[in-house]
């Protein structure tokens, strides 16, 4: 089978950090499908580095897109027209020259097994005209094209200028009839790096261009703080965190910029869903405060379709997920089902998708009004959510 980039042989595979030999995976925003690997923008943050894959800097293909999406279907977290998808978004940008006839040829598989799940696909390259019409002629598949946008100009951080994928945003959002969604994704923002009153202004005009907006920080991870400091870049922070980091002065500079009636967003589930008018699919809902900003038809959206399960709903998801075996169901309540006993995270995104509501692990407690988001910068405040 011809792939555009290099096809890596069996051996060259089998060397590859265990991760990175993980071509499907689910992340928090959906099931992650990743058989093209490696990326030459060089942002400085990027996730790559805690993949161990930093040094591949060409994109290569550890299978065929048939074989990809053939193992992305069969994959015992992948459910038809209910679990998000997300294309290419851990080791390589989507719309890079010769991974896009790749993203394509993996959207159109989808579409062409008449499957209705999300798609997300997140770039900050350059897109071209003719992919309007390309995307336009999927009929099934709900994509969103999310457009990581910065505004940071530190070249030692991010190499790829910033307003290419202000262009890209612009015109892929610009046709008046389309099938596709565009979502201004703002990040990674960084206090003192690119949330200057001028970054937060142009942010906010770049948003009107996009069917939603949403801004979120950076994942500031042991690898990638290792990497700042090995390269004299400028930390960010003085400690690292699993989770992405959005100071709370910040949060309220962005909503201060914004108007009231923007579609704004903490999540990039609620944007993407928003985007297609659907409810959240990540069951944000029940926290109630993350819903403050989001404008009130899609509140109400959101409000008809939370359902808090039964503990038993949840063993049964789980049934059919040998790593799920240990599972215990330590709470149920109107925000969330709180378990124990997964090892990863990725049985509990599943459930989560499954169930349409949020599943926390006891061990990572939400804290209140602070989004499921890093503790780096917040002003101690109550409990759990
Ligand atoms: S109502 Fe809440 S959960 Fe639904 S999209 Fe808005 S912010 Fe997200």
């Amino acid at each position: 089978m011809a792939t555009f980039v290099p096809l890596l042989a069996r051996e060259q595979v089998e060397r590859l950090p265990a991760r990175a030999r993980e071509v499907v995976e689910y992340r928090k925003s959906g099931l992650s499908l990743n058989h093209i690997q490696g990326c030459p923008l060089d942002c400085a943050y990027c996730i790559r580095h805690t993949y161990g894959l930093w040094d591949a800097r060409q994109p290569r293909a550890l299978m065929s897109d048939a074989d990809a999406v053939a193992e992305l279907v069969g994959h015992r977290y992948f459910q038809p027209h209910v679990t998000p998808v997300q294309v290419f978004n851990r080791a390589t940008d989507p719309f890079l020259p010769n991974v896009r006839p790749h993203t394509f040829a993996v959207l159109e598989d989808l579409d062409e097994r008449g499957l209705t799940n999300h798609v997300l696909v997140i770039t900050r390259h350059q897109m071209k005209p003719a992919d309007v019409d390309r995307l336009n002629q999927l009929r099934h598949v709900k994509v969103t094209l999310l457009f990581t946008y910065s505004g940071i100009d530190n070249k030692q951080i991010e190499p790829y200028p910033s307003h290419v994928a202000a262009e890209s945003l612009k015109l892929m959002s610009a046709p008046a009839r389309r099938k596709y969604r565009t979502v201004l994704y703002w990040r990674p923002l960084v206090p003192g790096l690119n949330d200057s009153d001028e970054h937060l202004t142009t942010a906010r005009e770049l948003g009107e261009h996009a069917d939603a907006t949403v801004f979120t920080g950076l994942f500031y991870r042991a690898e990638i703080a290792d990497y700042y400091k090995a390269n004299g870049l400028p930390e960010p922070y003085d400690e690292t965190a699993r989770r992405k980091i959005v100071p709370e002065t910040l949060e309220k500079r962005v909503l201060a910029a914004f108007p009231a009636s923007a579609p704004l967003f903490r999540k990039t589930s609620c944007a993407v869903s928003y985007a297609h008018g659907l409810s959240d699919y990540n069951g944000h809902y029940g926290i109630r405060e993350l819903c403050d900003i989001c404008p009130l038809s899609q509140v109400e959206l959101c409000a008809g379709a939370h359902r808090v399960p039964t503990a038993d709903q949840l063993r049964h998801a789980a049934a059919s997920l040998p790593e799920a075996r240990g599972l215990e169901v330590v709470e149920v309540s109107e925000q969330a089902v709180v378990v124990a006993g997964l090892d990863t995270e990725q049985p509990r995104y599943y459930l989560q998708h499954a169930l349409g509501f949020q599943v926390h692990d006891v061990a990572h407690p939400h804290r209140n009004r602070r989004h499921g988001r890093a503790e780096i910068g917040w002003k101690e405040t109550s409990g759990n959510d």
